[in-house]
This record gives structure tokens, sequence and C-alpha cells, in this order.
């Protein structure tokens, strides 16, 4: 048989690319807004007539092209935005593939026209079906403009498959709002059929997005902004009530691209559970910003998905911001603790003196001395309910650390959640818990201007533990208690690999694993807030809500493991707390990003306004 394979023809070749990067007038929008931004274009214009059908012409002021370049870059496979493959790894522009001007020239008329700062005269290129029909040099200003002309003249069929005017124009401004979102210091012009449709100034990106959808918007924006190591959230959130039927504004943006990612919308998505209506969408501006070189952006043509290194980490983290902006947006207008005495001292109740809860205080407590307490130390909480020996407890190191009479080395571990109250008790006096008392020992109440607070003292507990553990679980460092004798564990073959498989991030929380057998494991280290006794029920707790959950395991489970830690180890209700201990509970949770929910989403914590109690008197 003789041989049958040929090279295809560069026109037919880009005629086949094009039938992965242009699938409508909105792709050409696309590839022709993002070659302006590359070009560092501080102005552009997008012009469109039919539907984008007739023309689609962008005009930038950027850097514009040399006469050599403007003729390279309808070459396929012609770039200048990377060199080499390890490039790909670090992009820092929108292009990198060097086939959207090739592609486009395959299947439209398309003229060019450039000038770069530096050349006196300009270049104008005319090329149709990848074939160049004129080149000759012209006046123009700096920077570049391309007209995209009959698009799919030559591939009826495609032609034919474009929607209707409308539909097709709907889908170039959505393209225009994800780059001009992305952009807000670039002034972004269109123009539709003659008319002008937006005019975007340069500003920043709350202007930006009023600027597009409106005055309205404004109020309904919640911003949004937290930081790790791996990543860094910025925008805004729309507020729950304002959240559509339909899909709305979705914007995710990592590194300044548009990105769809249904994983990633998810998190956000269940962020907002339980604040939104059944089959309502929240609405979103959120932009991301990671290491280029942890994400790859060259899995598909048009460039819209990627693939991240530590999907679930920015997952976790992802969902966290957004709870937090919500929260925190939701709790400012109810808790209000700053305190107006007028208003609370009936019959000079202020005058009196408050009886002093009597401590009793063990000057010599060292919390590290394991051998005469037994139990845990570094535990603020005791959890059994019993309130006979106050020694062991935490009030002991509380006490001991004010009269600066202890020798408590790790007093920074202890507080350390003291300091970040800050925004919550502005100053000292604003003070929330000037008295507190628990109520069945199950609640904690405490006054606050408007009337009181009732706090779920095991809910707001495993809230405190389980921001807690997340946070050791990404930021990967936990204190761990070494044990000296280490404890071995009988479990399932199948149980076992699910320890296995969540080993890293049980180390961050603290514990330590020495051996895994068939049906044994060996650990030598345990977080400092459980005890040794502890250890069986809490890892089977554990693996227990890890089988139940799998559904959603391969993205939540950190948070799986955190919630059922948390759940385990919180102080149960029926202890008995002393005042201390409401007050530092109290302090933790406030310090907690989302201190009104439960890690299973429960609500922590209510208010009951003085006018309510009015009520009751009427
Ligand atoms: P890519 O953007 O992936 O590099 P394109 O086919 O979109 O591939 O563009 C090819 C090259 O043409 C670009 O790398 C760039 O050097 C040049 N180019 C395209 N559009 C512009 C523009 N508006 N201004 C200046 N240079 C441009
Ligand atoms: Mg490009």
């Amino acid at each position: 048989m003789t041989d049958i394979i040929q090279l295809l023809p560069d026109h037919v070749a880009n005629q086949i690319a094009a039938g992965e990067v242009v699938q409508r007038p909105a792709s050409v929008v696309k590839e022709l807004l993002e070659n302006a931004i590359d070009a560092k274009a501080t102005s552009v214009k997008l012009v469109i007539k039919d539907a984008g059908k007739t023309l689609v012409q962008v005009i930038d002021n950027g850097i514009g092209m040399s006469t050599t370049d403007a003729r390279l870059s309808f070459e396929r496979h012609a770039t200048s935005k990377i060199r080499s493959a390890e490039d790909l790894f670090n992009i820092h522009t929108k292009g990198f593939r060097g086939e959207a001007l090739a592609s486009i020239a395959a299947i439209a008329h398309v003229e060019l026209k450039t000038k770069t700062e530096d050349l006196e005269i300009g270049t104008q290129i005319t090329i149709e079906g990848s074939e160049v029909t004129s080149q000759e040099a012209v006046v123009a200003p700096k920077g570049t403009t391309i007209s995209v002309k009959n698009l799919f003249y030559n591939i009826p069929a495609r032609r034919n498959f474009l929607k209707s005017n409308p539909v097709e124009t709907r889908h170039i401004i959505d393209e225009f709002h994800r780059v001009a979102l992305a952009h807000p210091q670039i002034e972004f012009i269109m123009l539709n059929n003659g008319a002008p449709v937006f005019n975007l100034p340069s500003s920043n990106i709350r202007q930006r997005i009023v600027n597009i959808f409106g005055a309205k918007t404004n109020e309904k924006l919640v911003p949004a902004s937290e930081e790790t190591d791996i990543v860094k959230v910025e925008g805004f959130v729309i507020k729950p009530q304002f959240a559509k039927k339909s899909r709305g504004e979705q914007f995710f943006f990592v590194n300044n691209r548009f990105i769809k990612s249904s994983y990633l919308h998810h998190a956000i998505f269940s962020a907002f559970e339980g604040l939104i209506k059944d089959g309502s969408h929240p609405g979103y501006f959120l932009f991301l910003e990671v290491d280029p070189k942890s994400i790859d952006i060259n899995i598909h043509p048009t460039k819209t998905e990627i693939k991240f290194d530590d999907e679930h980490s920015i997952y976790a983290m992802l969902r966290a911001s957004v709870k937090h902006c919500l929260g925190q947006f939701s709790i400012a207008p109810i808790l209000d603790f700053k305190k107006d005495s007028e208003l609370e001292t009936p019959y000079e109740y202020d005058k009196k003196k408050p009886v002093a809860p009597t401590i009793e205080v063990d000057r010599n407590f060292n919390p590290f001395d394991r051998e005469l307490k037994q139990g845990n130390i570094s535990f603020p909480f005791k959890r059994e309910a019993s309130h006979s020996s106050t020694t062991d407890s935490w009030e002991a190191m509380y006490v001991g650390l004010k009269n600066k009479e202890s020798q408590l080395d790790v007093a920074s571990i202890e507080f350390e959640s003291e300091e970040v109250t800050g925004s919550f008790f502005e100053t000292d006096e604003s003070k929330p818990s000037d008295f507190t008392f628990q109520l069945q020992n199950k609640y904690i109440i405490s006054p606050i201007k408007s009337g009181m607070l009732v706090i779920h003292q095991n809910l707001a507990h495993q809230r405190v533990l389980y921001e807690d553990l997340l946070k050791n679980i990404t930021v990967k460092e936990a204190i761990s208690q070494q044990l000296l004798f280490p404890l071995k564990l009988q479990f399932s073959t199948l149980d076992i690999e699910i320890i296995k498989s969540i080993q890293e991030q049980l180390e961050h929380t603290g514990f330590g694993f020495s051996s895994f057998e068939k049906d044994e494991i060996e650990i030598n280290g345990i977080p400092v807030s459980v005890r040794e006794s502890e250890i069986k029920n809490v890892l089977a707790k554990l693996i227990s809500d890890i089988n139940n959950d799998l559904p959603d395991a391969g993205f939540s489970q950190n948070d799986i493991l955190a919630k059922s830690l948390a759940k385990s180890l919180a102080i149960k209700t029926g202890t008995i707390l002393t005042i201390e201990e409401q007050e530092h509970l109290i302090h933790q949770l406030f310090a907690c990003k989302e201190p009104t929910v439960s890690p299973s989403n429960k609500p922590v914590l209510m208010t009951l306004d003085v006018s309510d109690i009015d009520k009751k008197f009427n």
C-alpha cells in the first residue's frame, strides 16, 4: 500500500484550530480584548455590528507592533508571550498559545492597523482566509486596531449555526463584562451598531461593578478580603437578600482571568447555605490571586478553565472568606457591645458593688506538671460536670497570669485569642461580659446594650475548636503532646485506610503516628486538647463521620475532620463553667471568623432585646 498520510496545509490546520478557539463572535471579542490588555493598553474600544456577525473591531492604545511582528502575528504558534515550555507555568499574560489571530484570520476578513511608539509610520495588513491580500505603510496613532469582518464567511455551516442577534450580543456583552471587571484600571468603551452601550472610565473595582451593573448595585455589595500563603481573595459578594432566581452576577477571577469552575462555585454556594432561598443563586465578584506556578491554564483552548495544584485548600479558603464576610455583615447590626450606662442602670444598680466570685487559686500551679494534675492541662475547660477542684482548671492559670506570680511560659498560646478580640470589644470598658452567668449549665448569659446575649456553650466551643483546628490543618502547625508509651489501638483494615488517608491532616492537629499495621495503629503523639483515654472514641467518631460524609469527602475532608474533632472535644452541655471560663469562651467565640453559627450550621447565640422583654410586661 502506498503512503497515505499528508501534512494539512496551514489554512486547513488554522480552520481546525479556529473550531476550538472561535465558537461565536463573542470568542473573537474575548481574544481581541485580551490581546489589547496584554499590549498594555490603558484605553480599549470595542465596536460591533450585527451582533459581531458583520464586524468586531477592537481599538487599543497599547504598544503596537512592528511591521515584521504584524505579519508574524497571524502565523500559527506565533506569540511574543512565552519562549519555552517552562514559561507555561509562569504565565502573566492573557494569551500565550499564539493561535487566536491565526484562527480568526482563517475564518474571516481581517484588517490590522498598528504602530509602535518609536516608529514614525504604521503598518496595515488585510488578510482573508489565512491569505494576506495587502500590506502597506499607513499613518496611524500608537496602538492597534483590529477589524474582524464577516465571521465564518467561508464556513456556512458555522455561520448558520449562530444564534439570533440578541443572543449573540448577550454573549458579547458577557465577555466584555468579564474582561472589564478583571481590569478596572483600564478604560473600556463599547459601541453596538453605532450606539454607545458602555462607557467605563478607569476606576477601582467597586466603581467598575457599579458602572456596569447600575448605581443600585452599590448597596448590595459586601467586601470580602482574605490572605494566606497560597491564595489571596479580594472582591465582593452580593448580600443574600438580593440573591436572584436566575444565575445573575457570578464572576470568579484567578490572577485577573475570568474562570469557570463549578467546584469553586460550590465553595461559594455552600458559604451561602442557609442564607438564601432554595432555587436562588448567590451573586459574587471574587478575585483570587495565586502563584502562577501553582496553576495550569493550558488545559483548555479558550483558557476559561484552569487546574490548581491545591484545589482543596483553595476551596476551603474561598468558602471561609465568603462565610467570614457574610458573617461580619450579618452580625454587625445585631450586636452592639458599646455600653450606654444611662440606658442600662435602672435604680442605681451600678452603684451596688458586684459580688466578687470566689476563686481558689493554687499559686504554685504549673501547667506542665502532668504528674501532679492528671488530665488535660492546656485545655481551657474541664469536661466533667464537677467543680470540686479548681487547681487543674483553667482559671488557675488565668489568675496566676494576671498576678504575674506563675511561671507560665505558654501564656501566649492560651491567650492569643484575646488579642484578636479587639475588633469586637474595642475597649476594655465595652466588654459585654462584665458579668455572665450560666443557665442550666447549658447557656451562658451576658448582658449587652440592647438586651442580653444567650450563648449555647457546647455549640460555641465547637465553633472555637473548629476554627482552631482548621487553622492548624491549613497553616500546618500544631502542638502535640508526646506520649511516653505509644498507644496501640485496634481498628478494622478499612478504618485504618481512612486514618491513613487523612494522616497528614491529623498530624497537623497534633496527632503523631509511629506505625500502621493491618489492624492496629500506634500513636505516639496526641493533640494537647485531647486526653489519652479519649483517643479511641475520638478517632472512631471521626471515621464514622468521614464514612457518612463520603460523597463530599473529595473536597471537604479537612472540614469534616475539624467538625468531627470539634464536636468530640467541645465542652458538653451540663458542664459547670466558672465565670472566667465563661468569659474566656465568649472572648474566644468572638475572636472567631464566624461566631454566630456552629460548624454544623446551628445557631450559636441569640439576642433577647429589652423591647422583646418589655412586650411580655404589657
Ligand atoms: P497570543 O495572544 O496567544 O500570543 P495571538 O494570536 O492572540 O496569540 O497574538 C499573537 C501575537 O500578536 C501576540 O503574542 C502579540 O505579540 C501580537 N499582538 C496581538 N494583538 C496585539 C495588540 N492588540 N497589540 C500588540 N500586539 C498584539
Ligand atoms: Mg491572544
